[in-house]
């Protein structure tokens, strides 16, 4: 099953644009958490190819006066999950992609090293869509047939007081209830 749905930590459902940022794990890193974040360029607007082109290194940063803010940086996640449900991935699952920073969880800090990053096209406060959920709950059960997956975070939990999303408008029940992974997977401080 799990050769069917992956291939070099490329998850065929997936539309692939891989992203020239990234680098390889360490060695012998347990891939055991799963990072949620939201993201939206411009903030708040959706459906335009500026996340994308953000990944790729190809965002015109004088196309609009947010992305002085951003400009020069290079990021990425392994994976992004437009309002519509759609699914891009830019870094195989085995390499590690850059979308945590400085962070910590589960005791382990640089979170990049040893998790799975997923954008959810949105906004910090803002809600997301029941396609994303569903989209989200389906990669997820993916991620854990292929890695040791035990641990579901915000970059606002792994990063606090320095991140917000996805924020408040993120429905954690909704997500433990698609997927029915245990209660100590999550954040304590998220209701489930
Ligand atoms: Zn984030």
């Amino acid at each position: 099953m799990r050769q069917l749905l992956w291939d070099h930590g490329w998850y065929r459902h997936a539309t692939h644009q891989p992203s020239p940022n990234f680098g390889p794990r360490p060695a012998g890193a347990s891939i055991d958490l799963l990072v949620v974040h939201s993201i939206s360029l411009p903030p708040g607007q959706y459906g335009g190819p500026e996340v994308l082109q953000l990944f790729a290194n190809t965002l015109d940063w004088d196309a609009h006066p947010y992305f002085q803010q951003i400009r020069g940086l290079e990021v990425s996640s392994h994976f992004l999950i437009r309002r519509d449900g759609s699914l891009w991935q830019f870094v195989s699952c085995d390499d590690r992609a850059w979308h945590a920073g400085a962070s910590c969880w589960r005791e382990r800090s640089n979170c990049n090293d040893d998790s799975i990053g997923v954008e959810l096209e949105g906004l910090e406060g803002e809600t997301f869509e029941p396609a994303q959920y569903q989209a989200l709950a389906e990669l997820g059960e993916a991620i854990r047939l292929q890695y040791p997956l035990a641990h579901v975070a915000g970059h606002e939990h792994i990063a606090p007081g320095r991140k917000l999303d996805p924020g408040p408008g993120f429905d954690w029940a909704r997500l433990q209830q698609l997927t029915h992974w245990p209660r100590a997977w999550f954040p304590p401080e998220v209701a489930v």
